[in-house]
């Protein structure tokens, strides 16, 4: 299947042309489409399978109408380490070169004022680990009641790392009528009973 048959558009489609990719993995061409559609997705699939371009490619195009108001991020990508919210984010930057969409990246390790100017000029697509993204919550400068979409990714390592009450505690603090994009490499009991808690009749897709 091309890449034209997913139902991105052209500024996106141009973007990975640009990447040099010729068709879609298969974690792509499955989740894709119900992203778009704007169904919940269960992902099943480890690190290599494309499945960063999976999430990343459909919130770039449902983002893509709209804009983002001062403190109230429209979308948050949550990652379990540092490393891997800085590539979901060179990620981003590459697919969304043609869109002009707001990214922060809030990370440990980086000092807060510079994430809070940030988040104060207006964030559609925050990248987060679970503990900065609450150390920022409670120091009252953002608030989560805009999250339209939201993407736990690698939840099998935030179990690993302790983050489960964490992204419980995230889920709670977003709207019930966000869109969520999960993924996880394998479905650990814990895991399975976080998707039956907070996503709505989630299409899964295994790769
Ligand atoms: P990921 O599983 O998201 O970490 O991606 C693994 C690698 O595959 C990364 O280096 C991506 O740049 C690359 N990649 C993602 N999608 C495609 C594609 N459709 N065709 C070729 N390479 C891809």
């Amino acid at each position: 299947m091309p890449f034209n048959d997913l139902g991105l558009d052209a500024d996106l489609l141009k973007a990975i042309d640009e990447s040099g990719y010729t068709e879609p993995t298969p974690i792509q061409a499955a989740a894709i489409p119900h992203a778009l559609k704007g169904k919940d997705v269960l992902g099943i699939a480890q690190t290599g399978t494309g499945k960063t371009a999976s999430f990343v490619l459909p919130m770039i195009n449902i983002l893509a109408k709209g804009r983002a108001r001062a403190r109230m991020p429209r979308s948050l990508i949550l990652c379990p380490t540092r490393e891997l919210a800085a590539q979901v984010s060179e990620n981003f930057e590459k697919y969304g070169k043609y869109h002009k969409l707001t990214m922060a990246l809030l990370i440990g390790g980086v000092n807060f004022n510079q994430q809070d100017k940030l988040i104060d000029r207006g964030v559609d697509v925050l990248i987060a680990t679970p503990g900065r993204l609450l150390d920022h919550f409670e120091r009252g400068k953002l608030m989560l009641t805009g999250i339209q979409i939201m993407v736990v990714d690698e939840a099998d390592r935030m179990l690993d790392m302790g983050f489960i009450p964490d992204i419980e505690r995230i889920f709670g603090l977003t709207p019930f009528t966000r869109q969520t994009l999960f993924f996880s490499a394998t479905m650990a009991p814990e895991i399975t009973r976080i998707t039956e808690t907070f996503l709505h009749a989630p299409e899964r897709v295994e790769v």
